[in-house]
């Protein structure tokens, strides 16, 4: 039998990965050495002291247990520890820090907890997007703020047409940015987190790639801004920062009222985080400081081959200061959708389609440094021989 989706899914953007998704298959099936530089996904293990933590966790019976409600004490208190040390704010582990099943799932579960149908949510176009399926699925309705180069991928607050923002909200953010890689000052999180009390919103600050910066530029938190705790929740994601994508931790923090309609609606939904994985987490960040410089230099090197190799075909991209990304403009005679293809046609390499991150993403392609330094140089030759 088929069934009929709800009107909710139906609602979801078109899923612009699809030819792209079957170009990719039918390239490995007819046996190509393909390059993906499609997936936001790191490549690298998990750090041994991290497993080493689990396997021990995962031997005592007290973990196999359900870990409801806030999770373990000492999670969100190794959490708040890491917070104070890298940003400098103080959290209190009883009420601002609430622990997630990868900040993905906190991220897409928020809406529910303070959008009614008719009210909206502020989004960049391009984003994440979860920040889309969020509002669509509370019954939301989306006010785009378009990224542009001109605004270094910043959303121009002046520009949200003052109609629509009484409906408003909820605003989200994320730098440093996925799919840009573009980065913000302090400057812009106090005009973020002022716009947001002059409107009522409640600011989301996606912190995901907060750890992965270049050439000494480090990643503010958006509570180091002012009066930030009274509008604003911040998702932290150890996913990136410790190669840990696959085990589902992060955590949100921020202003107790907003992290509880979170909770609320999470207790409704899920059971938590596994114990063992949440004390592997502890481990994880309580070694931040030995682990993170060693990636950190991995990326900064896969970053400079790919971004020296694109510039000297005449691919200019700015070398960006964050994240694993590089934002590439097409070619004039392409669009995003047909310089995927003929990457992948003539190069056997994949990259993102901008324009699946939303409209204004088109006339880009995301390419992820998350294939080691041979396999970037191979495809900057690939595309030097058969594109350029
Ligand atoms: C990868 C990513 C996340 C989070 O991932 P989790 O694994 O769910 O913690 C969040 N935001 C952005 C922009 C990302 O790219």
């Amino acid at each position: 039998m088929q069934f009929e989706k709800s009107d909710r899914l139906k609602k979801l953007p078109p899923y612009l990965f699809v030819e792209i998704d079957k170009a990719k298959k039918k390239a490995r099936d007819e046996g190509c050495d393909i390059i993906d530089l499609g997936i936001g996904d790191p490549d690298m293990p998990t750090p041994a002291f991290v497993i080493k933590a689990l396997s021990k966790a995962v031997k005592d019976p007290s973990t196999h247990r359900y870990s409801l409600d806030q999770g373990m004490p000492e999670f969100r208190y190794a959490a708040a520890k890491w917070l104070k040390k890298r940003f400098g704010v103080d959290f209190n582990p009883e009420g601002e820090i609430y622990p997630l099943i990868g900040s993905k799932e906190g991220i897409a579960h928020i809406p529910l907890a303070f959008i009614n149908p008719g009210e909206a949510v502020l989004v960049p176009d391009p984003c994440y997007p979860p920040y889309r399926s969020g509002t669509i699925f509370a019954g939301g309705e989306i006010i785009y703020m378009p990224l542009s180069e001109k605004n270094k991928f910043l959303p121009d607050l002046k520009a949200i047409n003052h109609h629509l923002l009484h409906k408003a909200r909820m605003i989200f953010i994320n730098y440093p940015n996925n799919p840009t890689a573009a980065i913000c000052d302090k400057k812009f999180l106090r005009d973020v987190v002022n716009f947001a009390k002059r409107h009522n919103l409640i600011v989301c600050s996606d912190a995901a790639y907060s750890e992965i910066t270049f050439d000494g530029y480090t990643a503010p938190s958006i509570f180091e801004a002012e009066g930030a705790k009274d509008v604003a929740i911040e998702f932290h994601s150890l996913s990136k920062t410790f190669n840990m994508t696959g085990w589902r931790i992060g955590f949100a923090c921020g202003n107790a009222s907003i992290i509880e309609g979170l909770a609320n609606i999470k207790s409704n939904i899920d059971s938590g985080i596994f114990s063992a994985i949440q004390r592997a987490g502890i481990t994880a960040l309580d070694n931040y400081d030995k682990h993170i410089k060693s990636v950190i230099k991995i990326y900064e090197e896969r970053r400079d081959i790919l971004v020296q190799g694109l510039n000297a075909m005449g691919l200019y991209v700015e070398n960006p200061k964050a994240t694993f990304y590089v934002w590439v403009k097409v070619p004039p005679r392409y669009t995003s959708a047909t310089f995927a293809k003929a990457l992948l046609e003539r190069c056997d390499i994949v990259a993102t389609p901008g324009n699946g991150f939303g409209e204004h993403g088109e006339g880009y392609i995301r390419m992820a440094a998350t294939v080691d330094k041979k396999r970037i140089k191979e495809a900057v030759d690939r595309i030097k021989k058969r594109l350029a």
